[in-house]
């Protein structure tokens, strides 16, 4: 994993002719296993059938896919009940499997050649809900632990959908101005006690955001407290509209 991480970085660094002597001696490797694949950026032929993408109809809040057909948008029981102070919100893939090993190969793994491919997929998604003024951000990482990982996997994210769709990045709009611990085994409740008001704007940013669209990118949306305290910071700095994307969406019968 981490070997795929500099051949990335090295790959960055040379030019096209060199770029190519390299490959020939590090072939690419699939996005969530080892297996050599002919183009950087996909999947095996035995990793693909294993990613569930969302598509037909979903929740227009949280992304979930839903069962039938609908001409007009559409929200999930969820939805209905708990807090979204976001406008819409759209996801790429069903947490698990495939998704659950470009997600945390992401985090976790240095596979940050998940990103761009990530980036790509988000913006096909994410471009009906783009503005001319809007304004892409990362949820953030408390210091701790980006100090502890190095990166922050949201914002490679966030950067690469913002490459691909050419809007404005501001990858330091949101800090956490908390620790928050760790989500995991949490009940839903108590996901949003923890989060809230744990996020605001830097200060200096909010200028930037104040009066426009701002579309909120996270790797995962599970019960979605980390991208309300978000979307709550974002409105409390001016911003006009908030939406939000996530790489993946944890389904209903994951999450507690
Ligand atoms: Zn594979
Ligand atoms: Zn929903």
């Amino acid at each position: 994993m981490a070997g795929n991480a500099l051949r990335m970085a090295a790959l960055e660094r040379l030019g096209p002719v060199l770029r190519g002597a390299l490959r020939v001696v590090y072939p690419p490797q699939c996005l969530t296993c080892e297996t050599p694949v002919a183009e950087e950026g996909t999947l095996c032929p035995a990793c693909w059938p294993d990613v569930r993408l969302i598509h037909g109809l979903a929740c227009d809040k949280c992304g979930i896919p839903l069962p039938g057909e609908s001409a007009t948008a559409v929200l999930c029981d969820d939805c209905l009940t708990i807090a979204r102070p976001w406008g819409r919100g759209r996801a790429v893939l069903l947490y698990g499997g495939g998704a659950r090993r470009l997600v945390l190969g992401l985090k976790y793994g240095d596979r940050h050649d998940v990103a761009a491919p990530a980036g790509r997929w988000m913006a096909r998604v994410a471009r009906p809900l783009l503005r001319p003024d809007s304004v892409i951000a990362p949820v953030p990482l408390h210091w701790w632990r980006l100090f502890r990982r190095r990166y922050n996997q949201s914002a490679l994210l966030a950067a690469a959908l913002a490459h691909e769709t050419g809007a404005e990045l501001v990858p330091d709009l949101l800090i956490r101005n908390r620790h928050t611990g760790n989500q995991d085994g949490r009940s839903r409740a108590d996901r949003f006690a923890n989060l809230h008001g744990a996020i605001v704007a830097r200060p200096s940013r909010s200028p930037r955001i104040a009066g426009r669209h701002v579309l909120l990118v996270d790797d995962v949306m599970t019960s979605g407290a980390t991208l309300a305290a978000a979307s709550e910071a974002c409105f409390k700095a001016g911003a006009d509209a908030v939406d939000v994307i996530a790489l993946a969406r944890v389904g209903r019968e994951e999450t507690d």
